[in-house]
């Protein structure tokens, strides 16, 4: 079939296999170019088929020469509809992998439910026996809480006050102003419950009961923390609240570990645009800006540069892994940089629809976008038909 991008509300709807195959073949190569890294040999990602947790995947498997076990939740096309982009970039990955001899699985399902936690540790211990690192990259809009079977879905609201300011279209350039209602008490605790720090702690309780982590394991769930510009609606709105749960999380799981001198870690990681990053109100008017300040300064990453890095030069350098004084790994720090953050502020406020197109990098942003979900790519032709 031919595919085209459905596109709604900045919520791409399909996926083109080609395209992303692609993509990820780009991602492995970027890696094999890298130094080889002395890393972790048995590796547990939890979110890995698309965004960061894809990229740590890889580096994983390309840079350390690791065994990945991936969980996601993707579904395969089915009649006229094509799959997911994380099954494409899974099911090509592991193509990849098996042509390489290195070995990789996926359990497709919901993380947070226990029958896929029962089915990981089996996984586990039947071809490894214990892990060495546990990455936890989900984003996700709804969780079900095993133990009492509620359902919580999460929100991108600021708390307290309405939060007002200017965004952009990334698909026409056309700028409106937004504004977003604070969440309620029970919004801000249902955010907490899905993208806080809960279910990572159940996953490392469960891994720990059954005696499948390793000595001197490590655990690593990723956050952000963002400019002043974007405060209310992400740092201090309810996915800031869930986030601020996920460190607290980090430091009572380093206290669990501690009998296998394992240590758990949140790491900040820089704005990119994935698809959970695109329907976060106003932050496509900062992230069009930020790409085009970072490029200048020659200090632009996606996933898998950013991913590289916090392998090489945080988890696995040598001695401590450097931290901030909340013991958070950093590597949102060019992001952060003050020569950066001074540039975006002078032109987040002068640009608008006349000047975004020579002032931000509004159409690679959107290319990136159409990008990760296999569309806009380099040597596709879009027109032929394809097996889906
Ligand atoms: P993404 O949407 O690209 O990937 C999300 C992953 O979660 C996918 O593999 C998906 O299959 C998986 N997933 C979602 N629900 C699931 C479920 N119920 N069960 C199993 N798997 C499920 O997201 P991303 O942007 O890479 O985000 C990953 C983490 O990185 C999040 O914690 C996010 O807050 C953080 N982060 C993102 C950015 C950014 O700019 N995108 C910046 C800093 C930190």
């Amino acid at each position: 079939m031919v595919v085209k991008p459905m596109i709604r509300s900045n919520i791409c709807m399909n996926a083109h296999r080609v395209g992303l195959e692609i993509e990820t073949q780009e991602q492995i190569e970027y890696v094999k170019q890298q130094e080889p890294l002395a890393g972790p040999k048995r590796v547990l990602v939890i979110g890995g088929s698309a965004g960061y947790g894809l990229a740590s995947r890889i580096v994983a498997a390309y840079a350390c020469g690791a065994e990945t076990i991936n969980v996601a939740f993707e579904r395969p096309a089915s009649g006229n509809r094509t799959a997911t982009v994380g099954w494409y970039n899974t099911e090509y990955l592991e193509s990849k992998l098996r042509s390489d001899g290195v070995y990789g699985a996926t359990i497709y399902g919901d993380a947070f439910s226990n029958e896929i936690k029962d089915e990981t540790c089996r996984l586990i211990r039947e071809r490894w026996e214990n892990v060495d690192l546990v990455i936890y990259s989900l984003a996700a809009p709804v969780r079900t809480d095993p133990a009492t079977g509620e359902t919580y879905r999460s929100v991108l609201k600021p708390v307290g006050e309405p939060f007002t300011a200017r965004t952009v279209d990334m698909m026409t350039g056309e700028f409106r102003e937004v504004t977003a209602e604070p969440a309620t008490d029970d919004e801000i605790a249902a955010t907490v419950k899905v993208m806080g720090g809960e279910d990572w702690e159940l996953w490392i309780d469960r891994l720990t009961a059954e005696g499948l982590l390793a000595q001197g394991c490590m655990t690593v769930a990723y956050s952000y923390i963002g400019p002043e510009l974007i405060r209310p609606i992400y740092r201090e709105g309810s996915i800031g609240k869930a986030k601020e749960h996920l460190e607290g999380t980090a430091a009572r799981l380093t206290e669990k570990l501690s009998k296998l001198s394992g240590r758990a870690y949140v790491s900040v990681n820089k704005a990119v645009v994935t698809r959970a990053s695109s329907v976060i109100p106003v932050v496509p008017l900062y992230g069009v800006i930020l790409f085009r300040v970072m490029k200048e300064l020659g200090l632009h990453e996606g996933t898998i540069e950013q991913s590289y890095r916090l392998f090489a030069e945080r988890l696995y350098s040598d001695g401590e892994v450097p931290t901030d004084e909340e013991g958070r790994i950093r590597i949102d720090d060019w992001e952060l940089r003050d020569d950066v953050q001074e540039r975006v502020n002078e032109i987040f406020h002068r640009v608008d629809e006349s000047t975004v197109r020579d002032l931000t990098d509004i159409d690679a942003y959107h290319g990136e976008f159409l990008r990760i979900h296999g569309f806009g790519v380099e040597g596709v032709d879009y027109e032929a038909d394809i097996e889906p």
